[in-house]
């Protein structure tokens, strides 16, 4: 058996990772690089593989970085199977139909500029058939029943990574000649007492892993806390008479800011302020977890038994078309307003932070990590002005951090989920890390005691016995 790593190796996105063996080519995830624009095109556009020479592939979450090239996959002559829990799928498809817009989009306005200084129009990644026919070879599967995967021999299975809605820790036991090898693939996972979610479960006997290690070399604040904080900035700013901007990713984190938020208005902690989500993407997200309760955890079942919806109340407005969106500018007074994209790179979220950044009644709160070279991250930086649409405002609303939020196991969480087979596992790859986390989960591995701890690189090949 041989594993191949095409993506998320020193980095945390594009996660791709062929597994094969005498009988069959496996792909495990085939997720959209982002950073460097030309770089990213670049590696997106032309897959490092035959796509038609791939027999199936097995998905682990509906992340764009994990499931947003799959369009490209079958575009370029892929024809079999794709296979994630239903949960997944579900996420999958309103993912990759928005990602084909953007791309759509983007390619338009870009062209608008090409086309009449002479030069050659760009074609989008992929449009919108193209991620039709990736939505079709979705095929579902539930947590804990053993599948076959086709053309290979092995049978595999989903467990639960408790990182977003559906999302799946994937667990081989391959055929290889004489024997049988044990593997699994950690996907991205979650941490425990996450709202909505189960926690993550324990790691079955594995002989080969590969491991996310995204805070391989960080340690979060406790999560109870996350909760308790996010009422208390929006109730001092209301007590200011303030809006609170709340940008956040429109999958997961925005279904969680609003049962957060709904919890502490029944609780008291929070008096019955408007709410408003302000992305139809999240909206659309919104929806599929209403229709997966099969996977959230005992308080969150519990919480539907007495109030219904965790993601809908009376003083909560999810709003859809740009007219309703436009119209949450003229309210007066306090109000809550949750938007994306999380980073307030692009989307609706940029029109809240530039109405409401110049007032010091205001609190512009942050709920998720910031990368680099972003304005969030900037004004999380103390930035004085922010240029948005071309123009420049001062920074006088207040800007806050609730870091209790993360989707990711920390350092001492990896550690802890990895510890009890640590004395089976005959190698560990991480993946989904910049270097510097990348090599501080690898000591942290050999400390372990899994010598064959390593971080791969773009394209290395490591045969496993
Ligand atoms: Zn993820």
């Amino acid at each position: 058996m041989r594993l191949t790593f095409w993506g998320a190796a020193r980095q945390v996105t594009g996660s791709m990772h062929l597994l094969e063996t005498a009988d069959a080519r496996v792909l495990l995830d085939c997720g959209t690089m982002q950073g460097h624009r030309r770089e990213a095109n670049e590696r997106n556009a032309h897959l490092p593989f035959e796509a038609s020479s791939i027999d199936a592939v097995l998905l682990s979450h509906a992340h764009i970085d994990h499931c947003g090239n799959l369009p490209t996959l079958t575009k370029s002559g892929y024809r079999g199977e794709i296979i994630g829990t239903h949960a997944t799928n579900d996420l999958t498809r309103i993912m990759l139909l928005d990602s084909a817009k953007i791309q759509e989009q983007d390619a338009e306005y870009l062209n608008k500029k090409r086309v009449p200084r002479g030069e050659q129009p760009i074609e989008p990644l992929y449009t919108r058939d193209d991620a039709e026919d990736a939505i079709r070879a979705l095929t579902g599967r539930s947590y804990h029943f053993w599948f076959d995967v086709p053309h290979l021999r092995a049978r595999a299975q989903f467990l639960d990574a408790g990182h977003i809605l559906g999302s799946a820790i994937t667990v081989l036991q391959v055929q290889d000649g004489s024997g049988t090898i044990r593997f699994g693939y950690s996907g991205d996972l979650g941490i425990k007492d996450k709202l909505i979610l189960r926690d993550p479960e324990p790691a079955p006997p594995l002989d080969y892993l590969i491991l996310e290690g995204t805070y391989g070399n960080r340690i979060h604040p406790p999560r109870g806390q996350a909760e308790t904080e996010l009422a208390q900035i929006i109730r001092d700013t209301t007590a200011r008479g303030g809006k609170t901007i709340i940008p956040a990713f429109a999958l997961d984190r925005t279904q969680e800011i609003v049962y957060s938020i709904h919890r502490s208005i029944l609780n008291g902690a929070l008096p019955p302020l408007p709410v408003f989500v302000d992305s139809p993407l999240a909206m659309d997200a919104t929806e599929i977890y209403r229709m997966h309760p099969e996977v959230f955890d005992k308080e969150t079942v519990a919480f539907m038994e007495k109030h219904e919806d965790p993601f809908g109340f009376r003083q909560l407005t999810y709003t859809r078309d740009v007219e309703a969106s436009k119209a949450i500018n003229d309210l007066d007074g306090p109000a809550v307003i949750i938007a994306s994209n999380g980073m307030v790179e692009a989307g609706r979220i940029l029109h809240h932070v530039k109405n409401n950044i110049e007032n010091p009644r205001n609190t512009i709160l942050f709920v998720g990590y910031q990368a680099e070279n972003t304005l969030g991250r900037r004004l999380l930086d103390g930035a004085k002005r922010a240029r948005i649409f071309g123009d420049e405002y001062t920074v006088r609303a207040r800007i806050e951090q609730d870091q209790g939020f993360s989707a990711h196991a920390d350092r001492i969480a990896l550690m802890n989920w990895v510890r009890p087979i640590a004395d089976q596992l005959k190698g560990v790859f991480v993946v989904h890390a910049e270097q510097d986390a990348a090599d501080a989960l690898v000591q942290g591995l050999r400390e372990l005691g899994i010598e064959n701890a390593v971080a791969p690189e773009y394209g290395q090949q490591i045969n496993l016995h």
